[in-house]
């Protein structure tokens, strides 16, 4: 089955309400989407969210990949040697992580298509249904309490609360969060790179002291301080999950060595796709080190990739892909069915998600 052509176009969504961390504020999903075109009339799609501000991957940047690189070392190769593709795709040019994780899922979803199966019984078939948390953006404290108790009540059992942009306040701002959801609340904190070292130590045991009960705490420090990251998960109970410091398998197992984390949150964004995510899921489960599964702002066409990754890989034991829930429609049909923090995997072959919109493929 021969890829004849790798065309893209845009598409927009608007959020429920304005996405906000300790890095950025985003009040819309403006991603391109890529198909990927076969001589048997088969059809993949894949997505990629611009995330400069982590990935480094503009819509620009993500365009010229496409076009200029990605494309024209793909066409006329055969999907189903799909180690060939993939060595191709990842050996085209480096790091752009976001276009590449665009095309490669298009290519699983077309793998999958071809054999009549849904992807994620392709991939180790481990379960049918995943849970996600939502994320609770930073604002001010009587928001973000108020943000929580509405998720709760939409049905969300596990929340992400995003902090990291006043130190020692942001435990007020758990705090005020724990008391109003109760303990049957999981709460995740993720401070998006926003502290130091000794802040993270400082803050992490003050949440200890407090019995506030935290499953975990994402990315405390900057992504490229691995010492940093590791002084702070050797000092408190708390476990330390790893985001932006691990993008490609290389990164995961210098965090596995380490052990600089004691578990990891793999975006297809970062590692480039499926095909990089199914190494670092390899190692860690080597390693006895639980995943997380993430996304960006992204809708439901490039979570359902990401959900299938989840769906197939016993070793991720989480799932914060609250993507779609924060996006105000859906305008696909087909694929995983998200309703609230429920992800119900569906028996549509590939990927599933079908009927595309969007503004050109060119
Ligand atoms: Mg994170």
């Amino acid at each position: 089955m021969k890829i004849v052509d790798i065309q893209w176009g845009r598409i927009s969504l608007p959020l429920v309400r304005p996405f906000k961390t300790a890095l950025r504020t985003v009040e819309a999903v403006n991603d391109i989407v890529v198909r990927v075109i076969t001589d048997q009339g088969l059809v993949g799609y894949g997505e990629a969210p611009p995330t400069a501000v982590i990935t480094g991957d503009t819509e620009a940047s993500i365009l010229c990949a496409v076009q200029d690189y990605i494309r024209p070392a793909l066409i006329g190769m055969d999907v189903m040697d799909l180690e060939a593709v993939m060595q191709k795709l990842h050996g085209c040019m480096a790091h752009n992580t976001t276009p590449k994780a665009a095309v490669d899922m298009a290519l699983y979803d077309l793998w999958a298509q071809a054999q009549g199966q849904p992807l994620y019984k392709l991939l180790g078939n481990a379960r049918t249904e995943l849970r996600t948390d939502l994320t609770i953006s930073v604002n001010p404290i009587p928001q973000m309490v108020s943000d929580s108790l509405e998720a709760v009540q939409q049905g969300f059992d596990v929340l992400k609360i995003k902090v990291g942009k006043e130190g020692l306040a942001d435990v007020e701002r758990i705090d005020a969060i724990r008391q109003a959801v109760g303990e049957k609340v999981q709460l995740r904190v993720d401070a998006n790179q926003g502290w130091t070292p000794e802040q993270s130590v400082e803050i992490i045991r003050a949440m200890e002291e407090k019995d506030l009960k935290i499953e975990l705490v994402e990315q405390p420090v900057p992504a490229h301080d691995l010492d940093g990251l590791e002084f702070v998960t050797r000092r408190v109970h708390t476990p330390i999950l790893a985001d932006e410091s691990v993008f490609s398998p290389q990164d995961a197992r210098e965090i596995l060595r380490r052990r600089a984390a004691d578990m990891i949150n793999i975006k297809l964004m970062k590692t480039g796709g499926i095909f990089q995510a199914l190494k670092i899921c390899h190692m860690a489960e080597q390693s006895g080190v639980e995943c997380m599964i993430g996304c960006m702002l992204e809708s439901r066409l490039s979570v359902a990739a990401a959900a299938h990754l989840a769906a197939g890989q016993s070793v991720i034991t989480r799932a914060d892909l609250d993507g779609p829930s924060l996006c105000a429609r859906d305008p696909y049909h087909g694929g995983p069915i998200f309703d609230g923090a429920s992800i119900a995997m569906s028996e549509d072959v590939g990927i599933g998600v079908r009927d595309v919109p969007c503004e050109v493929w060119s």
